[in-house]
């Protein structure tokens, strides 16, 4: 289920543009436009699921599927020794689009707590 909406949905439907790094039946990779990180990829369902917060016990193999993505994709982009993974939930907690993804962020120092 896609959105027309979300930019996301947009992306994965490539009717915008994106720098892509992965791509499977069910997730789709592309580097965030404003990089926190030398490494910055956003791993995305490609089922429209806007929070965190808002996913079912039937999503798990869905969330499953992105951390496997998400090895994958620190060891093919060369920081698999240290990367950092976040997922912000809710206004509050930093999202910005609706519609759920996970950070990978490598290739530089992480400081904690993250603020
Ligand atoms: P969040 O604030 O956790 O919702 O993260 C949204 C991320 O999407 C931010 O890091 C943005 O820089 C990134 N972003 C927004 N629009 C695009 C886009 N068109 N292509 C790639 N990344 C984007």
């Amino acid at each position: 289920m896609l959105s027309d909406e979300c930019i996301f949905c947009q992306i994965i439907r490539g009717e915008r543009p994106s720098r892509k790094v992965y791509e499977t039946e069910t997730i789709y990779a592309f580097h965030d436009i404003n990089p926190q990180a030398p490494t910055h990829i956003l791993i995305v369902p490609k089922k429209h699921i806007a929070r965190l917060a808002d996913i079912t016990p039937e999503d798990a193999p869905l969330l499953g599927e992105m951390m496997v993505a998400a090895k994958t994709i620190a060891e093919q982009e060369g920081v698999s020794s240290g990367f950092r993974l976040v997922i912000n939930s809710g206004r509050e907690a930093g999202q910005s689009v609706f519609h759920v993804h996970l950070h990978l962020l490598g290739g530089r120092r992480m400081r904690w707590p993250p603020g």
